[in-house]
């Protein structure tokens, strides 16, 4: 009894929700049977603010590189976007994970550096 508990409990933390959200931003996962959201995430520069190429490393996201080709700052910061536009679509990272956990764990606050993201940033704020 006790291992097949186990063994369930293996594979639900194991699902990569890959047939979840073909079409949808959140719902059901087939697989495991948990609610999600598929969010996107940018990994930023602490120093310059460009975005950086990134990945997922260990379910953590973390850049692909370890400075900054631009200004060499090591430090970074991983901001949350809703609305992908096409450029951002080459460096965000996306995700599908149960409703409201991660970026409750990542995501501590959002800082808005790029000036085309004005429109975003009131969004936020009024939110
Ligand atoms: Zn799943
Ligand atoms: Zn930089």
């Amino acid at each position: 009894m006790k291992n097949i508990l186990l063994k369930f409990l293996k594979n639900q933390t194991k699902c990569s929700h890959k047939n979840a959200l073909l079409n949808t931003k959140s719902g059901y996962c087939p697989d495991c049977g948990q609610y999600l959201e598929k969010n996107y995430y940018i990994v930023r520069c602490m120093g310059c603010g460009i975005k950086r190429n990134a990945k997922v490393y260990l379910d953590e996201i973390v850049p692909t590189e370890k400075f900054c080709s631009n200004c060499g700052c090591r430090g970074y910061y991983i901001e949350k976007t809703d609305d992908i536009n096409f450029i951002d679509a080459n460096y965000a990272i996306c995700i599908k994970e149960p409703a409201c956990e991660y970026q409750n764990l990542h995501v501590k606050e959002q800082i808005w550096v790029d000036p085309k993201s004005s429109g975003l940033k009131k969004i936020t704020k009024m939110s």
